[in-house]
């Protein structure tokens, strides 16, 4: 939507993704497709035609993985498994049969074929409401480009990579191969026309801390490359020929921005203490050994969740005891005696390996995952034990279980424990004797049993991205419903209390590591409510732990002793983020 004047300051609006404000000059990007050409083919040429494509998919696989790898190793492995849903894409049977029945009966070319059945599919996912569907026919397109480009012979035809100087992206859509691309040394924000705040490409901006907005409807239409903009990922707009009234107060914005990370910096080799002399243990959650450098970067105290997952995807076999010892172990020694918390499989959900296909489900969440996956895979828990196990005798680890639901399930996995423990001590194999295996609260119906589980385990670790879906029965990635997705619903503000109440009742300690604990806005409620560790994104450890040391824990338990007796989740939001912005307002400027 652009504002009238053709000279002058200018602004287009849309949804802000990822926050920070950066200025210069814009690069308009061309992300059109190559252009497909019809051929009509001879009977003889059929079978050749069907083998291009297939040297043409196994060429873009090829890719797609190198992509992952890169991004993995440089973002982390939950942005790189973004691209197992570009991989499924090329071994949809549905997708691939029905492209070479149109090849052998149309006697067509592969890409006019490829391209047909592909955009059919992708205009078809693109058209329901909803984002989770929407992006799918975004992976579908980035992977139909990647097809179509190796069976023309072209080049990926963008390459930022290569940057000459540093620029803002604007561009209709980005994929996230485009995006994965992005250096950020010449990248210094995006906008793109199409997108929304959970699309994979908002996502990895937020990884790489670019700032970006999505949704500017025809912005890179109206806009030029050279035109000098002014980018505000806080508040989603784009300002073009700003005045030097508009460039003086968003200077002052940057100066608060760069003063800020300056004050996190200070703090990074400080502790997380209240002022009022309340200790707080902080750690942060990775997703491979790779990022222990990052949590040390943050000023985290251990890793309080590993997720184990990511070391089973992006590859075609599930991972040896031997390959997850050594993953494990290097975790364990790069961050000693810091504590790592590994949690073992959690798979199932949204979390979906390529080499082990599980069945289709009516309700994923509800169904066969994480511990209860796991308690029929023997084989698979085994190796994943073991490797722990014995990991243990190299650092400090600990361990636990997801989506615990009641107290067989833990029976059950403290017993495999067991057998395995005394499998190493006839193999004369090291492991901690003491290693101390918690449990993730994440159902209700374990908040409900807690005092049950809190007896025969050493710690508590609050999921509460589950615990809310769960206890809500909301689905937050569905946004006809996320409204309902509520932390601070008293149900949540009650079933955190009786949760942490049980754990301190059996004198064992409880964290949190779901999203929650990665905002500062909550942190003091958590803390009001008597949590002894939160255990943070790195990018986030060091703003959580800037508000602690300004926060006192009298303050928290009295917003914590509100929010038990409040009967309003909206209430309860507004009275943490006063109390945040009234002890830290320097974490809030966005303006
Ligand atoms: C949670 O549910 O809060 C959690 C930390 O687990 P995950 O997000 O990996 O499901
Ligand atoms: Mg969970």
């Amino acid at each position: 939507m652009a504002e009238a004047p053709q000279r002058g300051e200018q602004s287009f609006r849309g949804i802000p993704v990822s926050a920070g404000v950066c200025r210069g000059r814009i690069l308009v990007i061309d992300g059109s497709r190559p252009s497909i050409g019809k051929r009509t083919l001879s009977d003889e040429q059929l079978q050749e035609e069907i083998n291009r494509l297939e040297r043409a998919l196994v060429q873009t696989r090829h890719q797609i993985l190198e992509v992952q790898r890169r991004v993995s190793e440089g973002m982390g492995a939950a942005e790189g498994s973004i691209f197992d849903a570009h991989l499924l894409v090329l071994e949809d049977r549905t997708l691939l049969d029905e492209v070479i029945r149109m090849i052998q009966t149309q006697k067509v070319n592969a890409e006019y074929a490829f391209h047909s059945v592909a955009e059919r599919y992708a205009t078809t996912l693109a058209a329901i409401e909803d984002d989770y569907l929407r992006e799918r026919a975004t992976d579908m397109r980035d992977v139909t480009t990647r097809v179509l480009n190796n069976l023309l012979g072209l080049e990926e035809e963008l390459n930022l990579r290569h940057l000459k100087e540093p620029c803002i992206i604007i561009s209709h859509d980005l994929t996230p191969s485009n995006t994965a691309q992005l250096d950020k040394r010449n990248v210094l924000g995006f906008g793109t026309d199409v997108g929304s705040k959970t699309s994979h490409t908002a996502i990895m901006a937020r990884s790489l801390r670019i700032p970006a907005i999505v949704g500017l409807k025809d912005a890179s239409a109206k806009l030029e490359s050279g035109q000098y903009v002014l980018l505000d990922g806080f508040n989603g707009v784009i300002i073009i020929n700003p005045t030097d009234q508009t460039l003086f107060e968003y200077g002052q914005l940057i100066k608060k921005q760069v003063s800020l990370e300056e004050k996190l910096r200070d703090i990074q080799l400080k502790p997380a203490v209240t002022l009022d002399g309340q200790r707080v243990f902080l750690s942060a959650n990775i997703e491979s050994p790779k990022d222990s450098e990052a949590v040390k970067l943050a000023g985290a105290e251990g890793v309080g969740l590993f997720r184990t997952e990511y070391l089973f995807i992006n590859r075609d076999l599930p991972p040896s005891e031997e390959q997850q010892y050594e993953a494990y172990r290097e975790a364990a020694q790069a961050l000693k005696p810091l504590p790592v918390v590994i949690r073992t499989l959690d798979l199932g959900g949204d979390k979906f390996l390529a080499h082990l296909p599980l069945p289709r489900e009516m309700n994923p969440f509800l169904g066969w995952r994480a511990i209860r996956f796991c308690l029929q895979e023997e084989d698979i828990f085994r190796a994943q034990l073991r490797a722990i196990l014995r990991a243990s005798a190299e650092g400090n680890v600990k361990m636990m279980y997801p989506m615990i639901s009641g107290l067989d399930e833990l029976t059950q996995a403290n017993a495999l424990v067991e057998r395995y423990k005394a499998e190493l001590r006839s193999e004369k194999i090291a492991f901690d004797e003491q290693m101390e295996i918690g449990a993730m609260i994440e159902t209700p119906s374990a908040v409900i049993v807690a005092d049950s589980l809190a007896k025969r385990l050493k710690f508590f670790s609050i999921g509460t991205n589950d615990l809310i879906k769960y206890s809500l029965a909301v689905d937050r990635m569905n946004e006809k419903i996320a409204h309902l997705y509520e932390p601070t619903h008293p149900a949540i503000v009650r079933l955190l209390k009786a949760t942490i109440d049980a754990a301190h009742h059996h004198k064992i300690w409880v964290s949190v590591c779901g999203e929650m604990a990665s905002d500062p806005v909550f942190a003091p409620l958590l803390l009001g409510l008597g949590v002894d560790e939160l255990s943070a994104a790195p990018p986030l450890v060091a703003p959580v732990k800037f508000l602690i040391r300004r926060l006192k824990i009298a303050e928290a338990r009295e917003l914590a002793e509100f929010a038990l007796s409040c009967e309003s989740a909206g209430e309860i939001l507004a009275r943490c983020q006063e109390l945040a912005r009234q002890v830290a307002p320097s974490l809030f400027e966005t303006k």
